[in-house]
């Protein structure tokens, strides 16, 4: 099997690269607009990398080539303070999307993944922390997040026109909050866990003395393990689920609660926990989000599984590594 996976060199990409190489049986080619030194993860054996703006669609017809299954995990893309403040950019990655399928038909591409988010959801199903989990249907009538959200709505539909009209396999999974080590922690795209785990490990390093939340932090999420999301996409690839359907974690909690979880990974004990300022000026997103996994279940018997408290042990180990790490590069010498 020949395979492409776009946006390798970001967080998902990166893991789903690795996962592909351990299978075995495959020839993967990565591509991602980053130059190489930026790659969260780049692996030496049976990989052939190009380094690409899959934007301008002259490109994309010779990275599909010979190809026979196309993963697109390319976007411009980040956390609530990045898709707030960069609504243009974030719906340019419709040019990604166009070009990839474009170049995937012409190419006779066999199956085709697009990465969706839980961003599609309409807002107004998302107004209350009491939560009710989102099934796929609650996509529509549309209402989703602005400028990111209507990006990722709009390339579901262009995925499943190209395949009622031109035969192109496509599966969609929405992807709802994705976290695990090697990804964004620091550089303005990272999302709320890495974002605790980072300013938790500040304060245990004695680089700060509070943590800023975005908000009350009474808003309410699910969070799925980086591993339990690449299994997910392997599956649904492999699958005949012809339509969006969720991938994410049922464990719902409060960004407060999240919190508590960090700090235990950190074994900090309370009450002396780290000190907590709000700031309501901070985008925050919508109030209340979950997935409801009816379907995934249904269809694949199988669903995320992996709990947050797991999860987040390891990727507060990863990201105090990373502080721990910076700190040092930064301090003066003795
Ligand atoms: P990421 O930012 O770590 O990875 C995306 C990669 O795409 C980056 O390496 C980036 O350089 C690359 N890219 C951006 N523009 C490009 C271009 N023009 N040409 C080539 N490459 C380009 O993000 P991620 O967390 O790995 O997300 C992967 C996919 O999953 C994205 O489509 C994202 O929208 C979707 N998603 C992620 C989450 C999450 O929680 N991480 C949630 C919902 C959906």
């Amino acid at each position: 099997m020949n395979v492409l996976v776009a946006g390798a060199g970001g967080f998902i990409g990166g893991h789903l690269v690795k996962r592909l190489l351990d299978e075995g049986g495959h020839y993967v080619r990565t591509v991602d607009i980053k130059p190489f030194s930026q790659w969260w993860q780049v692996h030496e054996a049976d990989v052939n990398y190009e380094k690409m703006d899959l934007r301008h669609n002259i490109d994309c017809g010779c990275i599909v080539d010979r190809i026979d299954h196309v993963y697109n995990l390319a976007a411009d893309m980040g956390g609530m303070g990045f898709i707030e403040n960069n609504k243009a950019d974030c719906m340019l990655s419709v040019l990604i999307n166009t070009n990839l399928l474009q170049a995937a038909r012409e190419a006779g591409v066999e199956r085709y993944f697009y990465s969706s988010s839980a961003c599609v959801y309409a807002a107004d199903k998302q107004d209350s922390p009491d939560v009710t989990a989102l099934k796929e249907s609650d996509a529509y009538p549309a209402m989703p997040e602005d400028g990111y959200g209507w990006e990722k709505l709009f390339s579901e539909r262009m995925c499943r026109h190209f395949m009622e009209d031109f035969g192109l396999e496509c599966r969609v999974a929405r992807f709802h909050n994705v976290y695990g080590p090697r990804g964004s922690w620091k550089d303005g795209r990272e999302k709320a866990p890495a974002a605790i785990c980072r300013k938790v490990a500040e304060v245990q390093h004695g680089l700060g003395e509070f943590i800023n939340i975005w908000g009350d932090g009474e808003q309410v999420r699910s969070f799925m393990w980086i591993d339990d999301c690449i299994e997910g996409i392997r599956r649904i690839m492999d699958s005949d689920i012809r339509y969006p359907i969720n991938l994410g974690s049922s464990e719902s909690v409060s960004v407060n609660e999240l919190i508590d979880m960090v700090e235990d990974a950190a074994g900090l004990r309370k009450p002396s926990h780290v000190h907590r300022r709000y700031d309501l000026s901070k985008p925050q997103g919508v109030r209340g989000r979950n997935s409801d996994n009816t379907l995934i279940l249904k269809e694949l018997g199988w669903e995320p599984t992996t709990s947050l408290r797991e999860g987040l042990a390891k990727t507060y180990k990863w990201i105090e590594e990373q502080v721990e790490e910076a700190s040092c590069k930064t301090s003066p010498a003795p």
